[in-house]
């Protein structure tokens, strides 16, 4: 094989070689590994910076469209399945990709067809399709030379390619957000998440001959939010060892017992796992709830009806993410109101 080998044959060995590694075989994987797209040229099509795809083959039409004929043929033969997949720019407008230089729409559709391995199972096929048409991370280039910006004329530190184009952040609405260098998987996730805008920051490394990830943009809140549920974890561990501790010492105490008793009288529908939390809840040593009060000891009807709508409101109504939200508490408690009503009447009412 090798030198003289033809394209149907480097097709066939490249397509092969995807299939093993990915599950699948998309065109323009093939078209790397054929040698014929370099992955700095491909990763610039993706960003958005250049045209078309064929711009950036080094290959003529002629072998190309050779090319995808014996990919496909190879494809049914294997028994591969077809499945069209969105390819979209790492642009802030998303623009679908376009491949070939004149655009036509049944050449277009070829290079968008990934072929799923026959042996795939339908959950298998559907993550594949889900993870190819997923839209791809906003990129911003910390650049390695001096560049000035195409719309001010200033510069930066980073920069957004759009058509081709240099844009600092200013100019790309993007200098709101902060930079969170890579490194903590977990902090970078969820500040993600919480984000509305992001962007992945990369920088071209010489040596390696590909663009490398620096780390993200996001919105300061976001981070800020983040960094604070990160720390969360941690002491959030340490709370649940003294909450357990204080169940245990309140799970045995008379108090709780008569308390979740007395709950179930009150609201025979009242799952009984539930009524204890609750009775547990509010017993809990130590604690200013109202379970602790003199009325609460004297299993004041009222007392223990306070506990319960307080368990409902919390647990079975959207009264948490109300607060969240920044609703004053009063309004809050006034929205889900009804809400709790429902379930105390279903609990007064229907024994379980
Ligand atoms: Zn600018």
């Amino acid at each position: 094989m090798g030198r003289g080998s033809s394209i149907e044959e480097r097709v066939a060995r490249a397509a092969e070689a995807a299939l093993q590694e990915h599950g699948y075989v998309a065109p323009v994987d093939v078209l790397v590994r054929m040698g014929w797209l370099q992955p700095v040229h491909r990763d610039h099509w993706r960003q958005g910076r250049v045209r078309d795809l064929e711009q950036v083959v080094e290959a003529g039409p002629g072998k190309v469209s050779t090319a995808m004929r014996a990919l496909q043929r190879w494809a049914r033969e294997e028994g591969l399945q077809p499945t069209e997949t969105d390819h979209l720019a790492g642009t802030r407008d998303r623009r679908g990709l376009q491949f070939s230089a004149g655009g036509a729409a049944a050449v277009e559709r070829e290079y968008r067809t990934h072929w799923i391995a026959p042996t795939a199972s339908g959950a298998e096929r559907a993550r594949l399709r889900e993870r190819g048409n997923r839209a791809p991370d906003l990129v911003v280039v910390s650049p390695l030379r001096d560049w000035t910006c195409a719309a001010c004329g200033g510069t930066g530190h980073l920069l957004l390619m759009e058509d081709d184009a240099p844009l600092c952040l200013v100019c790309a609405d993007l200098d709101h957000l902060t930079f969170l260098p890579a490194g903590d998987a977990a902090l970078t996730r969820r500040a993600r998440r919480a984000s509305r805008l992001s962007a992945v920051v990369v920088r071209f490394s010489r040596s390696r001959q590909r663009y490398e990830r620096q780390g993200v943009l996001v919105e300061e809140r976001a981070l800020v939010e983040a960094e604070a549920s990160c720390l969360a974890d941690e002491e959030a561990r340490g709370r649940r060892r003294d909450r357990d501790a204080e169940r245990r010492r309140a799970a045995d105490s008379r108090l709780a017992e008569q308390m979740a008793a007395e709950v179930r009288r009150l609201f025979p529908g009242c799952p009984a796992e539930r009524a204890a939390a609750i009775a547990e809840h509010t017993a809990a040593r130590g604690s200013g709830r109202i379970g602790r009060t003199a009325a609460g000891r004297r299993l004041d009807e009222h007392a223990v009806e306070l506990a319960v709508v307080a368990s409902v409101r919390h647990r079975d109504t959207d009264y948490d993410a109300l607060l969240m939200a920044g609703l004053p508490r009063d309004e809050a408690r006034a929205r889900v109101r009804a809400a709790v009503d429902a379930v105390l009447d279903h609990w007064r009412t229907v024994p379980r």
